[in-house]
């Protein structure tokens, strides 16, 4: 009640947050208090005039959130992940209209979040957004959930209009990075952010590393940048203008010389069938990594780019020459 409280008086804060059933990866975390929380919930709504949301994952857990008049539900990263328990709250919220967000699933894979998206919708759930809380990972890494923005982004082109909103919490899972991550959230026009805060941050029953007191959240949403989207000033948009025709131009010779890079693999590839030699010779494709991350290092590229670059390159060469190794005509 006293976080509520004080995260109402920042005047930011357009909705309260909090997991009653809360799934944990190991059994011996506490998974939440259940539904006798949920009246908690509501008189923190109520003292605040703010509206409130859970997490829901089957169909008992929607039936008493509605029942305690909770305002908005939400689908966890590891319920959108499985589309039996997707359908299964799809089904109990049918003939509501309750507005609903779901978080992306725990694992990269943009068709089973619009899959998500979908089955809810199907089941007449018109009010709905998305939550981006970040992809897990086994590669260490100084996220708690890889964010994979290009994902979010994708989500956006495919169902234009969809809210999404960004977790930044859950994405960090530590407190001192969670700034330059809404910052981006910001700066990639997402829609809002949910936060965890808590009156004695380290005291939390879960997920202390990564919430915030309400003044520091307060801090956070104080020093946000919010930059436009649409340039209305003339003279920007002129230089801006002009760089982009430079990087549609250069986007232009990439494309060519990749088209010339994939003939020469044919050629190859035509090479290699009359002497009977192996797509794929091992050591001719350790030099090229080398030498291309060498090179590459020196004009400023990051090793991640390089590496990515050349093995979809490679994978593209290979798709050409096993077209022409297969060809009856060559
Ligand atoms: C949460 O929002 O507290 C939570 C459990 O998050 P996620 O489903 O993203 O792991
Ligand atoms: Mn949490």
């Amino acid at each position: 009640m006293q976080t509520a409280v004080a995260l109402k008086k920042l005047g930011r804060v357009h909705a309260l947050r909090a997991g009653v059933w809360k799934p944990r990866t190991r059994p011996s975390a506490f998974e939440g208090i259940g539904s006798a929380a949920l009246a908690w919930i509501r008189s923190a709504g109520k003292a605040t005039g703010l509206p409130t949301a859970v997490e829901v994952a089957n169909s008992r857990h929607v039936e008493d959130a509605l029942k305690a008049g909770i305002d908005i539900l939400w689908v966890g990263a590891r319920s959108s992940a499985n589309p039996f328990a997707v359908q299964e709250i799809a089904d109990t919220l049918r003939g509501t209209d309750t507005p609903v967000l779901v978080k992306n699933p725990i694992n990269p894979d943009i068709e089973l979040w619009i899959g998500a998206l979908e089955r809810i919708n199907k089941a007449g759930i018109t009010k709905l957004g998305a939550i981006h809380r970040g992809f897990s990972t086994f590669e260490r890494s100084h996220y708690r959930n890889k964010p994979n923005w290009e994902i979010p982004i994708e989500l956006k082109r495919r169902v234009p209009g969809l809210p999404i909103i960004c977790d930044p919490s859950h994405i960090c899972g530590r407190r001192d990075t969670l700034q330059a991550v809404s910052q981006t959230a910001m700066d990639l026009n997402f829609d809002g952010l949910m936060i965890e805060a808590h009156i004695r941050p380290d005291e939390a029953l879960s997920d202390a590393q990564q919430q915030l007191t309400p003044e520091e959240t307060g801090a956070l949403l104080n020093h946000l940048v919010f930059r436009k989207e649409v340039i209305t000033d003339v003279l920007t948009r002129t230089k801006l203008e002009e760089l982009r025709e430079r990087i549609d131009k250069i986007d232009h010779e990439v494309l060519d010389i990749m088209a010339e890079r994939m003939s020469v693999a044919e050629q190859i590839g035509v090479y290699k069938k009359q002497n009977n030699i192996t797509i794929l010779q091992s050591q001719r494709w350790d030099e090229i990594v080398r030498t291309r991350l060498q090179e590459g290092q020196m004009k400023n590229l990051t090793e991640e780019f390089v590496t990515k670059l050349f093995e979809i390159i490679h994978q593209e060469s290979i798709a050409h020459q096993s077209h022409v190794m297969n060809d009856p005509g060559q």
